[in-house]
């Protein structure tokens, strides 16, 4: 412990004290700190009294998250800083907060308007009022994205994410989620111009512009925004004049603060039909995935659903639901609906076997179980790693972090009991086996190259499923 950690004023401010942790964090972390940065940059330090430092956390998953991975290491640098009763305290930021406006008006000073000076949103956002986060069902599958999307609602341009780029494969809620963010933003800064673009009206806009000679107002338009939202990205394709339109753009707004929340089908460096200066500028904020969703997040997403259309149903067929629709949040609401079809139409009662003719009518979408052979089998193949070796003693750390993949996958995708599973696992007990799914939930938000194993492999075992 050398004297270079103690802070040499008399009194260091919270931001101090806290850029200190932060250089301990880093030193602590090693590999794959980017997104770490990019997560922990969302935090404020926002006072130091007595030796408690209040850190602002932009929702309760940010608080969970940093307590359970950093609160030991932080505790400890504060301590040494600034001496043993030192402590750390946390404040979410709630929506009332981020909204000043919904705030009782005694609080706050009136808002200060200046009629005509700026038209508050001179043309239509395209956001739909329909998605919301209100109905969108928070899960393992979609947490991070969630988050940061909440963040950048509330502190446009303020925060690291910047542009937030939120990908997964179709049908699990992309669209739903940037709607629910620029209604979000929306709401707390009724001053800022949002748009909501899919890409293809982008191409469509920008051609248009081309042909009746009207391309400076086109820019104009989309550069005097704060808040861009283009969903789809990976359909911005055709001529190369329109990549470099939105290149333009979004060099524009980026460098001015503005905030930018892009979607795609798939991870910036897999984004095989842009260029790749565009892509690696989208490596500049947070790549956020969207998961299949896992069974707890199906089941609370078709509870939700089906409380939305006011049915009844009984936790038994509730659950064989959200065992056997796998695939996609699309598909879960493809299964309401036809289940209030035939209740409400056709007047049937909402019984198990109502259930499996629907889920049955999913076929084509509906994977078929996926079995722990098969995540051996292709655990095995991803990695190279003979399968009697995953299931065995080594301890080699290769082999470790694909076994943690694999029992993960285990976990998620088949109903195993913890302890049967451990048995598949060359004998586990129960205990290990749930500290490796702890382990790889624990660090998908973060660990970008475990997330992208992840992902294959579900890929992978969806098709062949
Ligand atoms: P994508 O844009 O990724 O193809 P969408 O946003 O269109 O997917 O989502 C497909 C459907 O699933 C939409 O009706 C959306 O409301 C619904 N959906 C997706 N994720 C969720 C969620 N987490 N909670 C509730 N509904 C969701
Ligand atoms: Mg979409």
């Amino acid at each position: 412990m050398g004297i270079s950690t103690e802070v040499s004023t008399a009194s260091p401010t919270a931001q101090e004290i806290w850029q200190r942790c932060l250089e301990v964090i880093q030193r602590n972390l090693g590999a794959n700190q980017a997104p770490i940065q990019t997560f922990l940059s969302a935090v404020q330090p926002i006072s130091l009294q007595q030796s408690v430092l209040t850190l602002r956390v932009p929702s309760q998953f940010f608080y969970e998250y940093i307590e359970e991975h950093f609160s030991p290491l932080i505790v400890r640098t504060l301590r040494r800083l600034l001496g043993p009763k030192a402590r750390l305290e946390y404040q979410v930021m709630t929506a009332m907060e981020a909204a000043p406006m919904r705030l009782p008006s005694q609080e706050l000073p009136p808002p200060m308007v200046f009629p005509g000076l700026r038209p508050s949103q001179p043309f239509p956002t395209n956001l739909n009022p329909k998605y919301t986060f209100e109905n969108f069902i928070e899960g393992e599958c979609n947490r991070l994205a969630r988050s940061a999307g909440m963040s950048v609602a509330q502190r446009p341009g303020q925060t690291a994410f910047n542009p937030l780029f939120i990908y997964g494969e179709v049908g699990q809620g992309k669209t739903h989620l940037v709607h629910a963010i620029g209604n979000y933003a929306r709401l707390l800064h009724p001053d800022k111009v949002i748009l909501y673009l899919t890409s293809d009206r982008f191409v469509q806009e920008y051609t248009d512009s081309v042909r009746s000679k009207k391309v400076s107002d086109f820019l104009q338009r989309l550069q005097s925004v704060d808040f861009l939202i283009v969903d789809d990205i990976q359909y911005l394709v055709g001529k190369a004049s329109t990549q470099d339109m939105f290149f333009h753009i979004f060099n524009h707004l980026h460098q001015k603060s503005r905030q930018i929340v892009i979607t795609a089908d798939a991870h910036p460096s897999e984004l095989k039909s842009m260029e790749e200066r565009i892509t690696s500028r989208f490596a500049w904020g947070l790549a956020a995935p969207l998961y299949p969703p896992d069974y707890e997040t199906r089941l609370a997403i078709l509870r939700f659903k089906l409380r939305q259309e006011g049915v009844e149903i009984q936790e038994e067929i509730l659950s064989y639901l959200a065992e056997n629709v796998q695939s996609r949040v699309r598909d879960l609401e493809g299964v309401v609906i036809q289940l209030l079809a035939e209740t409400s139409i056709r007047r049937r009662e909402l019984s198990l076997s109502l259930a499996e003719q629907v889920v049955s009518r999913f076929k084509p979408l509906r994977t078929r179980a996926i079995t722990v052979e098969n995540i051996l089998k292709a655990v095995s193949n991803y990695f190279k790693i003979h399968i009697d070796e995953l299931t065995g003693k080594s301890r080699r750390k290769e082999v470790a972090h694909a076994r943690h993949i694999a029992v993960y996958l285990a976990r998620k995708h088949t109903r195993h009991a913890l302890k049967a599973l451990g048995e598949y696992f060359g004998g586990r007990d129960h205990s290990t086996i749930l500290h490796s799914c702890q382990w790889v939930s624990e660090m998908l938000p973060i660990d970008q190259e475990l997330n992208r194993h992840v992902q294959d492999l579900e890929r992978i075992l969806f098709r062949s499923a």
